[in-house]
């Protein structure tokens, strides 16, 4: 007789790090009758190629505190579950070109504070004895963040999926979800190996999500807006200073945020890893003549550093070790986008017992509060902290294609960028106009978008 499951009370759909993490975080709560598919092997999608950075550092408070408790349950995970974790707490510096970007940092700093973190604003000689690569000749200071690093994103999902199992959740791998049938308030969840009815449904299909979603059309859902990018790292050779440094301080050198100039730099191994979010960026699978495929795990895009030259020559005038050595390897993977740039984490909007967890752009330093977040929203149907801000309802009918991709390339090109209070961003804008909206333009409002309705934040006399 087959073992496949026929019932469970939750059905996650993949098995990234947010949809393991998911499990883990039911599990943990008694809610082991749960089970995770996963279409090809676990981290198939964007988690296995990740760099596996891991801030705390957020201007949102939802997700400050999203990364704040992941942090904490990736220091614990390995012993806990007894699954050995390359993570390392390095801690990081983001570099501050000028005194906006100071007060910036204050903000966070203040924020974080409130959250129990220990980020703390640096000076430029600061910053000098922590990374004594660095030139500094040109920047105002910068902040500290103690509980950065990196972790192997495929040790931590395998980790995760080690606990949930061993509490009693079921994972099956190879096995793609293929369609969701809705019978009264339960679900099947249809797959090539028989069917499992389930009390709720969380999709957690990553860049495929978008697909997964509308199987949930024709019982009141919309289509997921995202959009998916290209995001590229690339590895150096090991730098021998760098190596020798690192042998005689016995730790490595904390991860660098240029956030002006739009990258990170960090040590791995002997050498260094770069990643810009570079504004001539690209969008994949957006037009007919590159359709999205029907499997793209374990795959890369063709590597693209031509789009990368001016961040890596500013990288290397930054911290000049980095240009000492040749590039080793270069990874150029599907990153998906919401228009805001933040996940889709909460209640399908108009679709009873159905669940987003998808659309990260940092899953990894995000999955394990996602995790707890969704857990919470199924169990309980609400959640410990407010998280309008990654709650999939905040899109409505305004977030067409068109709008999603342009919204997807502004968001990814100023993913660093200073987020200014009152300044708008102009992509993909008048999407919703009011019947009095040329008068109110006239008289000299000055718009902003309010879920997608052009509104006038201040009128600026004599215009
Ligand atoms: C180059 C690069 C570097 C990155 N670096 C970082 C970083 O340093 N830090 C960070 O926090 N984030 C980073 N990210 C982002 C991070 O990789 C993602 O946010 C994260 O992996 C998303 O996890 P996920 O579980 O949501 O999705 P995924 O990992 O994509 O998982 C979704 C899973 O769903 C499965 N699936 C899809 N359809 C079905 C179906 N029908 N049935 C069953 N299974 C299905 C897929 O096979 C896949 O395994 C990086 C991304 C890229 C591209």
């Amino acid at each position: 007789m087959s073992d496949f499951p026929t019932t469970a009370r939750v059905v996650i759909i993949g098995g990234g790090v947010v949809g393991v993490s998911t499990l883990y975080h039911l599990a943990k709560a008694g809610w082991s009758d749960c089970v995770l598919l996963e279409k090809n092997e676990l981290t198939a999608g964007s988690t296995w190629h990740a760099a596996g950075n891991c801030p705390s550092f957020s201007t949102s408070w939802a997700v400050m505190n999203m990364q704040r408790y992941s942090l904490g349950l990736y220091a614990d995970l390995a012993d806990e579950v007894d699954y050995p974790m390359n993570y390392h707490v390095t801690g990081s510096i983001r570099l501050a070109h000028d005194k906006n970007r100071m007060l910036e940092f204050e903000r966070a700093r203040t924020m974080g504070r409130y959250q129990g973190l220990d980020i703390e604003m640096m000076s430029v000689s600061d910053m000098k004895d922590a990374y004594p690569f660095l030139e500094t000749h040109d920047l105002a200071g910068g902040l500290w963040d103690p509980d950065d690093g990196d972790i192997d994103p495929s040790q931590l999902t395998q980790a995760l999926a080690k606990g949930a199992r061993g509490m009693g959740a079921r994972i099956e791998r190879f096995c793609p979800a293929t369609g969701v049938t809705q019978v009264g308030d339960e679900w099947i969840v249809h797959t090539d190996k028989g069917d499992i009815r389930c009390e709720k449904v969380v999709n957690c299909a990553g860049y495929y999500a978008q697909r997964v979603g509308e199987w949930f059309k024709p019982y009141g859902g919309r289509t997921v807006p995202m959009t998916v990018m290209s995001h590229q790292y690339f590895l150096t050779e090991e730098i021998p200073e760098l190596k020798e440094w690192t042998e005689a301080n016995s730790r490595k050198v904390p991860l660098l945020r240029d956030v002006d100039s739009s990258y990170y730099l960090r040590q791995d191994k002997n050498g260094l890893n770069l990643g810009p979010y570079e504004r001539n960026c690209k969008a994949h699978w957006i037009t007919p003549e590159d359709p999205m495929p029907e499997d793209f795990s374990f795959q890369l895009y063709p590597d693209d550093l031509e789009r990368l030259e001016w961040y890596i020559e500013d990288a290397m005038a930054r911290v000049p070790i980095l240009g000492s050595q040749g590039v080793g390897r270069v990874i150029n993977g599907p990153i998906p986008y919401a228009p805001d740039g933040l996940p889709l984490v909460g209640p399908m909007p108009g679709v009873k017992n159905a669940y987003e967890g998808c659309v990260f752009t940092f899953g990894i330093t995000q999955g394990g509060g996602a995790g707890k977040v969704l857990a919470e929203w199924i169990m309980e149907g609400e959640t410990e902290w407010d998280m309008w801000a990654v709650d999939p309802r905040r899109f409505t009918d305004y977030t067409d294609q068109d709008y999603c991709n342009r919204k997807a390339i502004e968001v990814y090109g100023h993913e660093y960028a200073m987020h200014f209070p009152h300044h708008e961003w102009p992509a993909a804008r008048d999407k919703k106009l009011s019947p009095v909206h040329d008068k109110v333009s006239a008289a000299g409002g000055v718009m902003g978008a309010y879920n997608g309705w052009e509104r006038a934040n201040w009128f600026a006399h004599g215009r």
